[in-house]
């Protein structure tokens, strides 16, 4: 078989003839051989508490939330999620008026509803502490908050389910929630994702999404901003404009767009039925968006996610998160406002891909090309099916 070269361009490949920084690294208190010092109670409280470690092998950075243990589990068991849930769910944690885990009680709201996660994985109040021993053990303290949106009154209702409307608004209180949390001082990024189905983790169908705000930026999109900026230094434009100008010209693995937001299956898709849906105009973070941008968000979300409901007959399951610029008050020209779709179903309602062996190994693998798969999406219809 003879590969044809589509296009041949002058990419880079990441790394190559440059060097890449890597994390920041806090100051240590410790760098010595010699006499170790004494931490047994710094260790003791920094390891109760929210903190990050590093992994010198990957020289990436992980999230460790050792207080979370009596997180209630209300996931769905069974395959297929209940197709009949009712509106109001008398036992449910997000439903208005009920009764929190907690022990606080919900509002009886009309529309979207935030609140502070009750076991929530950061902590505002943690202490700065650090804990380092040469280069191989090394952790520090992380500040942050977990909170959660809520997007409807209604249990049971979806994204893809709720009028337009009703999406905008759950974009206009991401904004607000980034721009609140980003201005605090002990906050440098906000992470607004979703996690839709047991399949992906969600302890409770009642649609809703969470925000993480941490002192540091993580370590997915902190990669991603470190080659976004790498790609601006070298061509002195935006990666992610590039990108959109040669999928747009390509055409083979677009999904959909309006005036506003692209959806696209990525080149590089891991996740068989991955999208990412990119911003047409250059913009930075969600509060950055004008009035026509969020109209144009929240009709992209509600295609996508129909698409998607089409496609195996069922409510279908993802992980999703917006990727924006960190909240350090600096101007951040590389970053380009972003959502990643990441649904694990392969083949059917009740097929999916699991990361494990060779990718959790060696690296990720597909059978599926993203071609193949924006194929699919695109032959979707946009009103739901079922
Ligand atoms: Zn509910
Ligand atoms: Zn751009
Ligand atoms: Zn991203």
């Amino acid at each position: 078989m003879v590969a044809h070269l589509l296009y041949s361009g002058n990419l880079t490949p990441p790394g190559f003839g440059t060097t890449i920084a890597g994390p920041q690294k806090p100051a240590s208190t410790y760098h010595g051989k010699g006499a170790l010092p004494v931490v047994s109670r710094v260790e003791s409280m920094l390891f109760s508490r929210p903190h990050r470690r590093y992994n010198p092998l990957k020289d990436e950075w992980l999230l460790v939330s050792p207080q979370r243990t009596q997180r209630p589990w209300l996931g769905q068991v069974e395959k297929r999620p209940p197709a009949q849930l009712p509106q109001y769910d008398p036992g449910c944690y997000l439903c208005p008026g009920n009764e929190r885990a907690g022990g606080q009680r919900n509002p009886a709201y009309k529309g979207t509803y935030v609140f502070t996660n009750d076991f929530p994985a950061l902590l505002p109040d943690t202490p700065p502490a650090e804990y380092r021993q040469g280069d191989l053990l090394w952790a520090a303290s992380e500040r942050g908050t977990s909170r959660v949106v809520i997007f409807s009154p209604r249990h049971d209702l979806t994204l893809p389910q709720m009028p337009l409307d009703d999406i905008r608004a759950v974009v206009d209180v991401w904004a607000e929630q980034t721009a609140e949390l980003g201005a605090l001082d002990s906050i440098g990024y906000v992470q607004v994702f979703e996690n839709k189905g047991a399949a992906m983790g969600a302890s409770n169908p009642h649609p809703h999404g969470q925000i993480w705000a941490t002192e540091h930026v993580p370590t997915e999109p902190a990669k991603e901003q470190r080659a976004q900026a790498r790609y601006l230094e070298e061509h002195g434009s935006c990666l992610l404009c590039d990108y959109l100008d040669l999928e747009r010209a390509l055409g083979e693995r677009i999904v959909f767009e309006n005036d506003e937001f692209t959806a696209l299956v990525p080149f590089w898709a891991v996740w068989p039925f991955e999208v990412m849906l990119v911003a047409r105009r250059h913009v930075g973070s969600i509060p950055a968006l004008d009035d026509a941008a969020r109209d144009g968000l929240a009709d992209a979300i509600k295609r996508l996610t129909v698409r998607y409901d089409n496609l195996f007959s069922i409510s279908f399951p993802y992980s999703m998160g917006f990727h924006q610029e960190p909240a350090d008050g600096l101007p951040h020209p590389e970053v380009h406002l972003h959502a990643h779709y990441y649904p694990p179903l392969l083949r059917s309602a009740t097929v999916r891909k699991f990361m494990v062996g060779y990718e959790m190994l060696a690296e990720p693998q597909r059978d599926l090309t993203a071609e193949s798969a924006a194929a699919r999406l695109r032959e979707m219809s946009e009103t739901l099916q079922h």
